[in-house]
């Protein structure tokens, strides 16, 4: 067993071995190492030809079709042109953009700048305890210049699956552009996009046991406005970087993609299980709190604070688990996390919290390991202040 025990899977996950074994196949002279802009020779026509494979891959694990899938460099450049170019593309007519305040950093800072350009942005606050976003506080929201919805699918920091199916229909039922952050829930929960009112959807590639650095924006081809024509100038790649595709980090993508359709339905069971286990295992000790909702939340997501004890004790007594304080972004900073705010903790017992998030190659053993461990290490550190 290898420590510290990796649990923030929701920050990153390591690649598949099988999706860097695939990557190292496109790179080298005796690989395919082409550009795909190459049109004069089978070099360009094979690393055009992996693309257009795996674009179909990672289209085929979300429900979209090959066309509507954009690469990009991550989730969060998928945001930003998701958020950006919609808002200029209709700022002639439209103001409005309704979002929650437990989005991702990436989604609240393009929105706080846009804010400073004149649209306005209603910030939803999710309920209390579980941190879903009601329905009907989105449609007391809308006022008759907001052109876009912008929710996340899953929250990072503690799970919660918001009802996106629902906000999709409120959105077309009232010409609102949906856009979806699914870094956190693609792979870990099922997606059909065929069977949901969802015009931009963004997500990355090393939540999901790909490489770093490649993520994609799937742009709807029916959208009421056609957004896909406007939002990029098309290129035969489709891409919007415009520059030459990473083809070795796209062939990772779609492979990792591929591996998650295949996998997903066993993978979720176990993932519930072992979630389900932690947390029977640690629910016993003394002022511990679970935050979210356990139901409607991620199969790999576990957000707990501790009464009395700050969370950067916590990471010193618990330094064989490399667990977060809250996201990987906001982790660094001492603030506590925006998120658990927002769904009415108070802030010393924000403070008090950590995430623990497990995946693919989480095992039964590191999950006993990991309860009997906090359990210890928490009795240790109690005993040691009560005889202070
Ligand atoms: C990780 C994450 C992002 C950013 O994704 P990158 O690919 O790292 O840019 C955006 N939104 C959510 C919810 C995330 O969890």
């Amino acid at each position: 067993m290898k420590i510290p025990i990796y649990l923030d899977y929701a920050s990153t996950t390591p690649v598949d071995p099988k999706v860097s074994q695939k990557m190292i196949k496109y790179l080298t002279i005796n690989g395919i190492f082409g550009n795909p802009n190459s049109r004069s020779h089978s070099y360009g026509w094979e690393a055009e030809n992996a693309i257009i494979k795996a674009r179909k891959q990672i289209a085929s694990l979300i429900g979209a079709d090959s066309e509507e899938i954009i690469f990009t460099s991550g989730a969060t450049e998928s945001n930003n042109i998701a958020i950006k170019n919609t808002s200029y593309l209709l700022k002639k007519r439209y103001k409005h953009i309704i979002t929650s305040l437990t989005e991702h950093k990436s989604v609240l800072n393009i929105c706080a700048k846009l804010e400073k350009k004149g649209f306005k942005i209603t910030r939803i606050i999710p309920d209390i305890n579980n941190g879903l976003i009601n329905l009907k506080k989105i449609l007391e929201s809308i006022r008759s210049d907001t052109f876009l919805i912008s929710l996340m699918h899953a929250n990072n920091e503690i799970g919660t699956i918001n009802d996106i199916k629902n906000i999709g229909k409120l959105c077309k039922n009232n010409n609102i552009i949906f856009h979806v952050d699914a870094s956190q829930s693609v792979g870990k929960i099922p997606i059909n996009l065929k069977k949901m009112n969802i015009d931009l959807m963004s997500f990355s590639s090393h939540k999901l046991y790909g490489p770093k650095g490649i993520g994609g924006l799937f742009i709807k081809k029916k959208s009421k406005i056609f957004l896909k024509k406007n939002i990029y100038q098309k290129n035969n790649n489709n891409n919007v970087q415009f520059g030459t595709l990473p083809v070795h980090q796209i062939v990772g993508m779609g492979e990792a993609y591929k591996i998650a359709k295949k996998e997903m339905f066993y993978e979720i069971p176990k993932l519930y299980y072992f979630k389900k286990k932690l947390w029977k295992g640690l629910k016993k000790i003394s002022g511990i709190k679970i935050n979210g909702d356990f139901k409607k939340s991620i199969p790999n997501i576990l957000n707990i604070s501790f009464n009395y004890i700050d969370n950067i004790s916590l990471i010193m007594i618990l330094k064989n688990l490399a667990i977060s304080t809250g996201s990987a972004c906001s982790s660094g900073n001492k603030e506590s996390s925006y998120v658990l705010k927002s769904i009415g903790i108070n802030d010393n017992l924000a403070k008090n919290t950590l995430r623990l998030s497990i995946g693919r190659f989480t095992t039964k053993k590191e999950i006993n390991y990991s309860i009997k461990y906090i359990k210890d290490s928490i009795k240790k550190y109690n005993f040691f202040f009560k005889t202070l």
